[in-house]
């Protein structure tokens, strides 16, 4: 059987539910390998879902205490989801340099309008998605969704990540279709940002959230670029980016046997790699 493991987890420190005590039981309890906390890291403004300055502080104190009480039953490790937003957010090696990461997750879940400075929030509402697009980018969903790519290719290409948090979110909210993911202008944008993934060696995960929270048909990324990972030879994970400790292990088997369908034979984790 494949050893379980999640490298994408958030608890109350930010916009999760339960004490980080709590998941690492959870994981113990179905016997899980290895396990990483990866909190949002703190934003400059204030905000419902990042780390405060203060949070961040008890965060790691929490995780550090919490690998020394069961370290020898689990491998867990200190992450961190660490926002890109160009000119706003702290480099990642403000975060690296004075805690003792284990790792870090690279995501864009603020777009930043380069000429107006705006800020377009993707993760929340669909409400709020539309309206940015409506007010930041006249309407304009191609103009929108260029930016989020052009904005991750910046962060792969300024940033040190080990992992890229949920590659295509900006599809999230797409149901209705305002833009066909099957253009040639959104597959060459996808093309872009994998080849800077391929350059800056960072590990593409599978984050099964979108599914098993029903806000998306498929998994991030969507499967047509699993294909194009792995003609890169991009490495894979899978991770279900648990805000409950009860999410753990969501469409984590289904996630694994989806990257076998399309022609991985293993995914790499930052413990190292694992046949599925
Ligand atoms: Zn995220
Ligand atoms: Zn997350």
């Amino acid at each position: 059987m494949l050893p379980l493991y999640n490298f994408h987890s958030h608890s109350h420190h930010c916009d999760g539910k339960e004490s980080m005590e709590e998941y690492v039981k959870a994981a113990i309890d179905k016997k899980f390998k290895a396990f990483g906390f990866s909190a949002h890291s703190p934003l400059p403004f204030p905000n419902e879902w990042s780390l405060t300055p203060e949070g961040f502080r008890r965060y790691v104190q929490d995780a550090l205490y919490l690998k020394e009480k069961y370290g020898s039953k689990i491998n867990l490790y200190l992450g961190l989801e660490i926002d890109f937003i160009p000119g706003h957010s702290d480099d990642f090696d403000a975060f690296v340099r004075n805690t003792p990461l284990d790792y870090s997750i690279g995501s864009v879940h603020l777009v930043r309008e380069k000429e107006s400075g705006k800020i377009w929030f993707i993760d929340g509402p669909v409400e709020g998605y539309i309206k940015g697009v409506d007010d930041i980018f006249d309407g304009d969903y191609k103009a929108a969704v260029t930016a989020f790519y052009q904005q991750t290719i910046q962060m792969l290409n300024t940033q040190k990540l080990d992992i890229i948090g949920h590659i295509d979110k900006v599809k999230m909210h797409n149901k209705q279709r305002w833009f066909s993911t099957a253009e040639k202008w959104y597959q060459d944008l996808i093309d872009e940002t994998l080849q800077a993934v391929k350059e800056n060696g960072c590990i593409v995960e599978l984050n099964t959230r979108g599914v098993y929270s029903g806000k998306t048909d498929e998994y991030f990324p969507s499967t047509d670029i699993l294909y194009k990972c792995l003609e890169l030879d991009i490495p894979m994970m899978v991770n279900t980016d648990a805000h409950h400790p009860d999410q753990l292990t969501m469409h984590f088997d289904e996630g694994h046997a989806l990257l076998k369908k399309v022609g991985f034979k293993k995914v790499r984790t930052p413990f190292g790699e694992i046949e599925i």
